[in-house]
């Protein structure tokens, strides 16, 4: 499908800040820090392995989940200590592993947040099974764009449409309300970037710090290497369900994730904006 022309309104720098965004904005408690700070300052922020603690509303140990505000900026890891592990996954790619996936969160009650480009099938043929599971709160949801492209390469109308065409489909498909999350596809993103999501509504980029490495098939040795070496306490760690290897070693993570006495929790368990 075309998805030229499908928004009447250009987003521009100097365009006023729209109600969603500024409700968000508001939720959050950083309107006034972001006027103050202008979205110039939202500046490039390569995917980062370092762990780098980000910015504002970080948590505190002492903050129970769920309570603090979605931030404005890019985040890559869970704030504050503790023994949480965000596991997230992407794109879409495949029918049969998002539905590996959902049946996994309904058979466990691991929670997951799902980062889908509705350009796939494999979204709507498994809305029926996700809706229950999004409802309760077990599976969260981000922005990834409609059909992945690599955001820096396109002018703002188009990155815009990407991300609204995305945001409605998650909508209609899911009756999920608004989701600060944005995962710029291939992590490739810049402050542009960054300000039009935030425009489209989703204030937060949510890189990661870990990684399965499944974005290419690998052998099932080859992506427990990864989920050895990157599931650890408070990591965002980022998964595809676009190739099968995964499906097959889901007993082993979910014992890796026992052994370390890790808790998975959804990106909106640990920010959430206050109702
Ligand atoms: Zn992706």
């Amino acid at each position: 499908m075309s998805l030229a022309g499908t928004r009447a309104v250009p987003l521009l720098a100097s365009r006023p800040v729209d109600r969603r965004r500024f409700v968000l904005l508001m939720a959050a408690g950083v309107l006034g820090a972001a006027v103050g700070r202008g979205t110039a300052e939202l500046v490039e922020d390569p995917p980062s392995r370092s762990g780098r603690q980000l910015r504002p509303a970080a948590a505190t140990p002492t903050q129970p989940p769920g309570t603090v505000p979605p931030p404005l900026g890019v985040v890559d890891r869970l704030p504050g200590e503790g023994s949480r592990l965000a596991l997230t996954v992407d794109d879409g790619v495949s029918s049969d592993v998002v539905a590996a996936f959902t049946d996994l969160a309904a058979d466990t009650g691991l929670r997951l947040t799902f980062f889908p480009n509705g350009c796939y099938r494999s979204w709507t043929d498994n809305a029926p099974a996700l809706r229950p599971l999004v409802e309760s709160g077990q599976v969260a949801l981000g922005n990834h764009t409609w059909s992945h492209p690599d955001l820096r390469a396109l002018d703002d109308a188009a990155v815009a449409d990407e991300i609204e065409t995305n945001r409605r489909f998650l909508a209609d498909t899911f009756g999920a309300g608004e989701t600060p999350f944005f995962r710029p596809p291939f992590g490739s993103h810049d402050g542009r970037v960054d300000r039009i999501a935030a425009d489209c509504g989703h204030p937060t980029v949510a890189m990661w710090n870990g990684t399965l490495g499944d974005d290419r098939v690998l052998t099932p040795g080859e992506l427990m290497a990864s989920a050895r070496r990157w599931f650890a306490a408070q990591s965002i760690t980022i998964g595809h369900a676009n190739h099968a290897t995964v499906t097959t070693v889901f007993n082993e993570l979910r014992a890796l994730i026992d052994e370390r006495a890790l808790e998975t929790v959804t990106l909106a368990d640990v920010w959430a904006a206050p109702h």
